[in-house]
């Protein structure tokens, strides 16, 4: 009787252990935006865009001004390239703040590639898996851009599971684009009173780094709505607007160059259709986000 109750007490302690972990293994505190330049031990500009505690670590999400790659990182490996001084006018001259101050992306000008760009917002039908099971056979991982926002994560763990197997299995290479946390859409978008651009914006990342994914740069406006002063919000979290020169549901042709934009969470049947039929096939034509 004793060793029974002992066992029962060893398993409940294993059991606790267990889901505590995997419940702290993803709080994030403290997330904060910050702009913090640096040299890493290769000589390469990135800039710390946001600090945050993860685990009691302190963190940083860095992105590589000249790549647009974004990473996280301890704190403590970073904080030592700060005080290294910086050749003048190297930040402001970098590729990834030229971006931030060019306005909203709704084509490439120097990559005739196309950007295949796949919105999640929220709804209750499954992942469109065919996005990415159609995707012609590829020796290298082929790119592409999945916008998505904390309501869809919050309710398809499953799919995102299944998305992030199939970058680990080097089918797809991701970028992931943050779309808003709650994705506002009446009266008017982002625009709507009552909105706060940085809550939607950052929650959401939070959110992001919580499931196990790396936002990118990159925003996407729900409805591809903004304004004036969304935009200079956008630009003072350091972040890209991306737009959209071929919605495929509207009817919009991509050209050499275009952000293709479908949604991809079983609400716009019609721009999955014409991305089948018309444009999926080609290996090779799809670009990566980050050569934009
Ligand atoms: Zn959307």
């Amino acid at each position: 009787m004793g060793d029974l109750y002992i066992k029962q007490m060893l398993i409940r302690f294993f059991c606790i252990l267990f889901f505590s972990s995997v419940a702290v293994a993803s709080q994030i505190t403290h997330y904060k935006s910050i702009f913090m330049a640096f040299n890493d031990g290769q000589g390469q500009l990135h800039i710390a865009l946001r600090s945050f505690e993860k685990d009691g670590h302190a963190e940083y999400l860095i992105v590589s001004a000249d790549t647009l790659e974004t990473d996280v990182k301890l704190a403590a490996d970073i904080d030592p390239f700060f005080p290294k001084k910086l050749p003048a006018d190297c930040v402001a001259q970098s590729r990834f703040m030229r971006l931030i101050s060019s306005g909203e992306l709704r084509h490439s000008v120097s990559n005739k590639g196309l950007f295949l760009t796949v919105d999640l917002c929220p709804s209750q039908k499954p992942f469109v898996r065919e996005v990415i099971t159609q995707l012609p056979r590829s020796k290298e991982p082929i790119p592409i851009a999945i916008a998505v926002t904390g309501t869809w994560l919050s309710q398809h763990a499953e799919d995102l599971e299944w998305l992030k197997r199939q970058v680990s299995e080097g089918r797809v290479l991701v970028t992931w684009v943050n779309h808003s946390l709650t994705h506002p859409v009446k009266p008017d978008f982002m625009r709507s009173p009552g909105i706060v651009l940085e809550d939607e914006v950052l929650k959401n990342e939070q959110k992001m780094l919580e499931v196990g994914v790396v936002p990118s740069v990159f925003f996407r406006f729900p409805g591809l709505i903004s304004s004036d002063t969304l935009m200079n919000k956008l630009r003072d979290l350091h972040l890209i607007a991306l737009g959209s020169d071929a919605w495929l549901a509207k009817g919009e042709i991509p050209k050499k160059g275009s952000i293709v934009l479908v949604h991809g969470n079983g609400n716009e049947p019609k721009g999955i259709l014409f991305l089948m039929t018309r444009y999926m096939r080609q290996a090779d034509h799809w670009r990566a986000l980050n050569e934009i």
